[in-house]
């Protein structure tokens, strides 16, 4: 019989909507809970650091990732490319411990068909109004960015109905206690 995996939870939602303080915040209450370190080729911010928030690399070892099918789900997003190397992922899972994937909604829906049993999280902005205050108020992209960010957000809100649970993040502990209620259903 194949050994039970313990859970896998995919919180998504537009840029700015507040995931990784939520998920932080998971990380806070159920320290077994193992958060998945993606792949990016969107150059590290001030205070990022490598191998913790991302695994910060060039087109070509992306190009490489995919080639020998090292990632679970990737995609495009405001101009740079996001992916979940699949091998920690399942190993986690294997070992027992609940994992969290913090990704967009292109790589929510690519989980959905590879890892059926996986629980699809959206996380939702109270209103566009504050999705957008709070993605210019953490400063940590420039305008043009920001209005990109902006535009994928109208299309990612949209997605929301696709999801097994919409969250709205009005408060991040009562964000953080759904999501944990999720490990154990
Ligand atoms: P940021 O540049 O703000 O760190 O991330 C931009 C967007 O990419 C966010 O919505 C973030 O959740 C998403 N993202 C981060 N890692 C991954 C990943 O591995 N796969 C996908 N599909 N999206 C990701």
């Amino acid at each position: 019989m194949e050994p039970r995996l313990a859970p896998l939870i995919v919180v998504s939602g537009p840029s700015g909507v507040g995931k990784s303080t939520v998920v932080d915040a998971v990380l806070a209450l159920v320290p077994e809970v193992w958060l998945s370190v993606s792949v990016t080729t969107r150059p590290p911010r001030v205070g990022e650091v490598a191998g913790r928030d991302y695994h910060f690399v060039d087109d070509e070892q992306f190009d490489r990732f995919i080639e020998q099918d090292e990632l679970l789900e990737w995609a495009q997003f405001a101009g740079n490319r996001y992916g979940t190397p699949r091998g920690p992922v399942l190993e986690h899972r294997a070992s027992g411990k609940p994992v969290i994937l913090e990704i967009e909604v292109a790589g929510a829906r690519q989980v959905r068909s590879r890892v059926p049993e996986a629980r699809l999280v959206f996380l939702a902005p109270p209103s566009r109004p504050e999705l957008e205050a709070r993605l210019i108020g953490r400063g940590t992209e420039s305008p043009a960015a920001v209005a990109q960010r902006l535009a994928a957000a109208e299309l990612e809100l949209a997605a929301a109905p696709e999801f097994d649970q919409v969250i709205v993040n009005t408060d991040v502990g009562q964000c953080a206690a759904a999501l944990v209620a999720c490990l154990h259903e």
